[in-house]
């Protein structure tokens, strides 16, 4: 019998080669936007912690609830595999005393993040994420930067049809006022609502607004909303961060429904969508967290981020591979002459490729064309070497690799 063929794991996936260098293109312009900004790269651990998630997160929150990939590892600790970066990277400022830092310290990711979601068409259960956060200012100015930043990233890698909604949570006090009557106004229509959503009227009534059944859809829209009920410097902020996204030409929408999946969410959250994507529209999004820091074991600290889906964008952006790295020398030849030319070569900052299949000399003209060698070396097995300018066809012995690297170099620095 022969054995059950190995695959993938549901909702993961393989980045095959031909697939790279469009990953490379997005992040070399997000590293481009972000660095530019003065955002530096940071990365943390695959997992953490679990209470960090169960803390930081919200353990009312979906991800807590369901989607964790949660493990107790060899020495009885309970691990979990990340399932977002804000919450990692705010234990890592305070793990590090980045608050003692100039503020805000403002940092940048790319890294894959784990989640047990049901898999489907751009929702994946090990996805990618580039994200930036800005810790230790309340500034509005931070909030509208971050915002722009992410508009530029998208934009620039021709992501389409996008849309921009944005809201006010405002501070945990008028939230959790806010939700108290939310609650109310809930238990008052709760024979009209969805069983699961009459499950969290006391734990997370704000979830009823992302209910897509139409009984609950319907009671919603007679809702109380928060962003009516900020309070006067709730209000104010809001409408600063709303003033410079003005004046830097950035289109958006008020939507006082946005309340997105995480529980440490304060004053502003947005989300981008792309009408290039299906049911899975977000591409990115993120707010204000200015109780997290504190929450996680630090001073005080208000902070701002965002994070954006790398297979949603690649989804729905026109593709703008970088160019491959030029091939300046294939060695067509075998045996420890054609390898110490491509140490040589190599050791001079050369990028060289060797024969490793054994091919004809037919076979090795079209493999120096199929990697666009600029020269092409023929090593005999007595170590004659002759060297082939691929674009005029010139044939010139070399005495030996020294000779064929400076021919090769001079070439290049015309
Ligand atoms: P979130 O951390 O949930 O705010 O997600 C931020 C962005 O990450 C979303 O807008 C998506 O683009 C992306 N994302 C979140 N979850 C998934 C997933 N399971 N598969 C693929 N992309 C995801």
């Amino acid at each position: 019998m022969t054995p059950p063929k190995l695959q993938a794991p549901r909702g993961t996936y393989d980045v095959l080669p031909e697939q790279a260098p469009a990953r490379l293109g997005l992040e070399s312009v997000a590293r481009r936007v972000l660095e530019g900004a003065g955002y530096e790269r940071i990365e943390t651990p695959a997992f953490e912690a679990t209470e960090l998630f169960s803390r930081g997160v919200g353990a009312s929150t979906d991800i807590v609830q369901k989607e964790m990939y949660t493990f107790t590892d060899a020495g009885n600790r309970s691990l979990t595999l990340r399932p977002e970066g804000t919450a990692p990277i705010c234990r890592a400022y305070v793990e590090h005393g980045l608050h003692t830092r100039p503020q805000p310290v403002k940092l940048w990711y790319l890294g894959s993040f784990f989640r047990y979601e049901r898999a489907q068409a751009g929702r994946f259960r090990q996805f990618w994420q580039v994200g930036a956060e800005t810790i230790g200012a309340d500034d509005p100015a931070v909030d509208a930067e971050s915002i722009a930043l992410l508009w530029t990233v998208l934009t620039e890698l021709g992501v389409g049809g996008i849309e921009l909604r944005l809201g006010s949570l405002g501070t945990p006090a008028t939230r959790a006022d806010y939700r108290g009557r939310l609650a109310a106004y809930l238990r008052a229509h709760s024979e009209q609502l969805s069983p699961e959503v009459v499950a969290r009227i006391d734990s997370n009534p704000l979830r009823a607004f992302d209910a897509d059944d139409p009984g609950t859809q319907e009671v919603m829209a007679g809702a109380p909303l928060l962003m009516d009920a900020l309070a006067a410097e709730d209000a104010e902020h809001f409408a600063e961060v709303r003033a410079r996204l003005d004046v830097a030409g950035i289109a958006y929408r008020l939507d006082p429904t946005l309340v997105r999946g995480l529980d440490y969410y304060a004053r502003t959250v947005f989300e981008f969508t792309s009408g290039e994507l299906g049911a899975q529209s977000a591409v990115g999004g993120g707010g204000r967290y200015d109780g997290l820091v504190e929450q996680l074991g630090g001073p005080p600290t208000p902070a701002c981020g965002w994070a954006a889906g790398v297979e949603r964008i690649l989804l729905s952006a026109d593709h703008r591979p970088l160019p491959r790295e030029v091939c300046d020398l294939y060695v067509a030849g075998v045996g420890v002459h054609a390898f110490a030319l491509a140490a040589e070569a190599r050791r001079a900052g050369l990028n060289v490729q060797l024969e490793l299949a054994g091919r004809s000399r037919k076979g090795q003209r079209k493999q120096a064309e199929r990697l666009g060698a600029v020269h092409v070396a023929l090593v005999e097995p007595d170590g004659a070497l002759v060297l082939v300018d691929s674009q005029s066809g010139e044939h010139v012995s070399v005495a030996g690799p020294t000779a064929a690297v400076a021919q090769i170099l001079k070439g290049r620095h015309l």
